[in-house]
This record gives C-alpha cells, sequence and structure tokens, in this order.
C-alpha cells in the first residue's frame, strides 16, 4: 500500500481525493491517500501550496513531492525539501493555456477592445494587419511557451520563442540567454510571458528592458506578476509606449482594491485563470510520474532547485 500524503484544503480534497485514487488504480497502485500531515511513512507527496505544510522533515520515505501547480516557486526554496520535488505538466494545462493566450493574442491583433467597447454610433473601420505582418515574441520556451508558440505559428503569426538554453522548435525562430533578450524584445508587437519565477526573472521587464519593445505593443502576462516591475509597466502604459497589458498574475493576488491596474484604461486584469490545473488529467500525469518513481525510471518534470524552476 503506497502512503500518498495530499496536502489539499477542504475543496481540493473533495474535488481531487477520488480522481487521484483512481488514476492510482490504472496505473496499478494501491494508495491510501490521507491529509494527515502526521503520516511520515507517506512515499509521495502531491503538495497543493498549503500553509499546514512547511516542514519536510519527517517524509524520510519520500520519493518525490509532485507539486499540483506547474509553477513551484512558493516551495522551491523551502530547505526542508530535500526529496525531488517534480511540478505540473499536463495537457490540459497545457491546452488551457493555448486557448487563453491565442485568444488574448488574437484579441489584440484584430484590435476586438474598440468594437467590444462601442465605437458610439461611429461607422470606424479599422483594418487590422494580417498575422503574417505582427511579430509576437514569447518569454519562455517550456511547455508553455512552446505549445502557444505553436499554436501562434499555425495561425501564420512570426513567432520567436527566447528562452535560458538554446531550442529546436519546428518552424520557430528560438533565441537564448539574456545577451539575445534585447533583441528578442525589438520585434515584439505582441509580448507573452511565460516564464516561471525565480531570481533571474523577477523584474526582468524593467524600465530599460520595456524601452526595447516597438512603440505600441502589447504585454500579455500569464506567467507571474514579479516578472515585470510594475511601476515601469504603468509609466509605459502612461506614454503609450506599451498599448495594453492583459495581466492574469500579479505580486499580491487577489490583486487589492486600490491597485491602479484596476482601473487602467489600458490595463485588463483577469484573476488568474488563464489555465487551471484540470483534475481529470492532473491527477493522471501525478500518477503516472509515481509509477515511474516506483519502478526506479527518472522522475518526470524534475525541479532544478538551482535554478528555481
Ligand atoms: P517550463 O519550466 O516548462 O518552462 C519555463 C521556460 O522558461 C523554459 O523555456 C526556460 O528556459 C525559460 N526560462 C526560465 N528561466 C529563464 C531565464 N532566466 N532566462 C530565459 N529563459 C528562462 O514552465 P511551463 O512552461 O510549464 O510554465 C511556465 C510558467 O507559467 C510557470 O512557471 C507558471 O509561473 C506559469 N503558469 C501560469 C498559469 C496561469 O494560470 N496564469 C498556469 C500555469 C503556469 P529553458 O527551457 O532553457 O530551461
Amino acid at each position: 500500500m503506497t502512503v500518498i500524503l495530499f496536502s489539499a484544503e477542504n475543496q481540493l480534497w473533495d474535488t481531487y481525493s477520488e480522481l487521484l485514487l483512481d488514476a492510482c488504480k490504472a496505473e496499478g497502485i494501491e494508495a491510501d491517500i490521507t491529509r494527515d500531515a502526521d503520516r511520515s511513512d507517506a512515499e509521495f507527496i502531491v503538495y497543493a501550496p498549503n500553509d499546514q505544510l512547511t516542514d519536510f522533515t519527517p517524509y524520510t520515505d519520500c520519493k518525490a513531492v509532485l507539486s499540483l501547480w506547474a509553477g513551484v516557486e512558493r516551495i522551491v526554496g523551502n530547505k526542508t525539501l530535500t526529496q525531488p520535488l517534480c511540478r505540473l505538466v499536463d495537457p490540459g494545462l497545457t491546452q488551457g493555456m493555448v486557448e487563453w493566450v491565442t485568444g488574448q493574442v488574437l484579441r489584440h491583433h484584430l484590435g476586438l477592445d474598440m468594437y467590444i467597447h462601442g465605437t458610439k454610433g461611429a461607422w470606424k473601420q479599422v483594418v487590422p494587419p494580417l498575422s503574417s505582418d505582427r511579430p509576437v515574441t514569447i518569454l519562455g520556451a517550456g511547455a508553455l511557451g512552446a505549445a502557444c508558440a505553436r499554436s501562434l505559428t499555425n495561425l501564420g503569426f512570426p513567432v520567436t520563442c527566447w528562452s535560458r538554453t538554446p531550442k529546436n522548435l519546428d518552424g520557430i525562430k528560438t533565441v537564448a540567454g539574456m545577451e539575445n533578450l534585447n533583441s528578442a524584445l525589438e520585434n515584439a508587437h505582441i509580448l507573452v510571458l511565460l516564464l516561471p519565477l525565480t531570481e533571474e526573472t523577477t523584474n526582468l521587464l524593467n524600465d530599460e528592458r520595456l524601452a526595447h519593445l516597438p512603440t505600441g505593443a502589447f504585454i500579455i502576462n500569464p506567467g507571474r506578476g514579479p516578472l515585470i516591475d510594475d511601476q515601469s509597466l504603468l509609466a509605459m502604459l502612461d506614454t503609450g509606449h506599451v498599448e495594453h497589458a492583459t495581466l492574469d498574475v500579479f505580486r499580491v493576488e487577489p490583486l487589492p482594491a486600490e491597485h491602479p491596474y484596476w482601473t487602467h484604461p489600458s490595463v485588463t486584469v483577469t484573476p488568474h485563470i488563464a489555465s487551471a490545473t484540470r483534475p481529470e488529467t492532473a491527477v493522471k500525469s501525478i500518477a503516472a510520474n509515481m509509477r515511474r518513481a516506483l519502478d526506479g525510471e527518472p522522475l518526470l518534470n524534475l525541479v532544478d532547485r538551482s535554478r528555481g524552476y
């Protein structure tokens, strides 16, 4: 019997515990799934951010801590966590992000906001360029960035993907390393942020970097709030250098009611809904990784602590 500690709040427990049990069964794992943090015999911890579970020292039998979230910035620096940590990569999460990013890119590309907000009786025809004339840069070429890049490339957008290490993505221009960031920004009519939050990526988009965007650029951030220096972005929006920012993630969530983003005419706020973890597919990805650990195979989506993602 494999003991799985699931660090879930009530609602998550209700949603996931049965599904997780079924997914384990499908992998041939007979599991005892518990919320009891005193079960130091847990062989796996399925981790949802939870203030109750901050000390991982007791779990000496634990083969892996499997995050239910793609972003692991809240747990990766925990010094008591010496067990292997895996982040979530799952087809449902990826597809959700592809749909959200593609939708937002098309919205800005087609200038739909003007018609949605109304033109007050004016018959105002604005013909957008074709997608082939609208370069998109995606910062991050991982599970989500690469999938979004493929979707946008299929729609005809010239996409550049920027990452830390060189990538080879079919039909997509890729660049890597800090030394190539400014050039990736210079051509970005639409900039999509799909980076993890690490020491290196915090405030990556500051005054100096944002100034490299072409005038009138659009920013779409479903990555993490602190990737952007808020004051720098607000200043760039005020001058019109950045035409519009669609922000799904923030330094403080929920975004405080008094934050200027709520009322800025060139900001769209969405409440961290770009892509939710989809229970049905997520439990399968997690159970499959447990199966690998039990069979002595290398874990998938292992987080590198030194890199922070
Ligand atoms: P991955 O780890 O698969 O990809 C991360 C990408 O970022 C990689 O290409 C990596 O480069 C690149 N990167 C990391 N650090 C740097 C750096 N210093 N310089 C350049 N590139 C860097 O992550 P995912 O694609 O799965 O997820 C990305 C992020 O999306 C998550 O961390 C999370 O913050 C966010 N997210 C948001 C959601 C929402 O609803 N808003 C939902 C799910 C995720 P390399 O490939 O070379 O390692």
